[in-house]
């Protein structure tokens, strides 16, 4: 894949129909592919289990706590 497209499908403010195109680098692909790797290595050690976001509030990390 090197491109991706978005037809919307309703006008946006200016009445016009908005199309957005996006070119895929072969960087934004290693990054991704090592990214899937390390979440993958996460999920299967179970070491995501412990890990938490910056937000104080956060609905995930706050049902998390509970569980402990
Ligand atoms: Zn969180």
């Amino acid at each position: 894949m090197i491109l991706g497209e978005i037809d919307f499908i309703e006008c946006d403010e200016k009445k016009r129909l908005k199309k957005e195109t996006f070119l895929i680098k072969e960087q934004d692909v290693k990054e991704l592919k090592e990214m899937i790797r390390s979440v993958y290595k996460e999920i299967i050690n179970l070491s995501f289990w412990d890990k938490k976001c910056e937000n104080k509030n956060c609905y995930f990390c706050n049902l998390r706590k509970i569980t402990e």
